[in-house]
């Protein structure tokens, strides 16, 4: 992430690499608790705890698909609203696109469990922070699948157009696309904030703001990718 690359805490995971929560997780937390207006209910740190751990689900299921293929996990990250898992492979590879899918995969294995779970739970406060987790898996598993690069769609269809295009236009493909995307979404929150929707409605655009910069530089052909 852009706004800081530190680490607030870091564990040591079984398999030797970190998983290190950074400062701009903090950042995020204390933006949408000023956003949400301090109803003191506990409502928006409940919603981050899940939003975090939905996060995490993610991104240990790209680990997991990463040590099945062999590549090595450097970390896994949860930042900005978001996460990372960091692992080294060619971006053109099976390995690649196997570890790729493992996030969103994960996702939707945890959005069956918990729908299950919801289905069973005779609590209703449990049925509540269910509800929140299991649609946050949900809306994690089908939208990282969007072709938009970082995410996971994006570098799925990178993998797809570097079999039949030469490297760089395959880029500035996967950069228009992504820009196309990217522009609708922002338009598309900013429409909803307009027609009336809490100040939060604007997040989601301002979240995708820094991924205009990352498509135009795709579009100008230059490689996200080490080497
Ligand atoms: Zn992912």
């Amino acid at each position: 992430m852009v706004l800081t690359q530190k680490a607030l805490i870091e564990w040591r995971s079984p398999w030797g690499f970190p998983i290190q929560v950074k400062q701009s997780a903090l950042w995020f937390c204390i933006l949408l608790i000023v956003a949400g207006g301090f109803d003191g209910s506990g409502w928006t740190m409940q919603f981050l705890a899940l939003l975090f751990l939905a996060t995490f689900v993610h991104e240990v299921g790209h680990a997991i698909a990463a040590r099945w293929q062999n590549l090595p996990v450097k970390a896994i990250e949860l930042n900005f609203g978001g996460g990372a898992c960091i692992f080294t492979s060619e971006p053109n590879s099976r390995a690649y696109v196997m570890a790729v899918l493992g996030g969103p995969v994960m996702n939707l294995l945890v959005f069956v469990a918990s729908l299950i779970a919801l289905a069973l739970s005779p609590d209703p406060q449990a049925q509540v922070a269910l509800t929140i987790f299991t649609a946050l898996n949900l809306i994690l598993g089908l939208g990282n699948l969007a072709p938009v690069f970082p995410m996971d769609g994006g570098r799925m269809l990178f993998a797809g157009l570097i079999r039949i295009l030469p490297f760089t236009l395959a880029l500035r493909l996967m950069g228009a696309v992504g820009l196309v995307l990217v522009i609708l979404w922002i338009l598309g929150f900013v429409g909803w904030y307009l027609t009336g929707a809490h100040l939060l409605a604007l997040l989601p655009a301002a979240l995708a703001v820094p991924l205009l910069w990352s498509q135009a530089l795709l579009i100008r052909g230059q490689s996200p990718f080490p080497g």
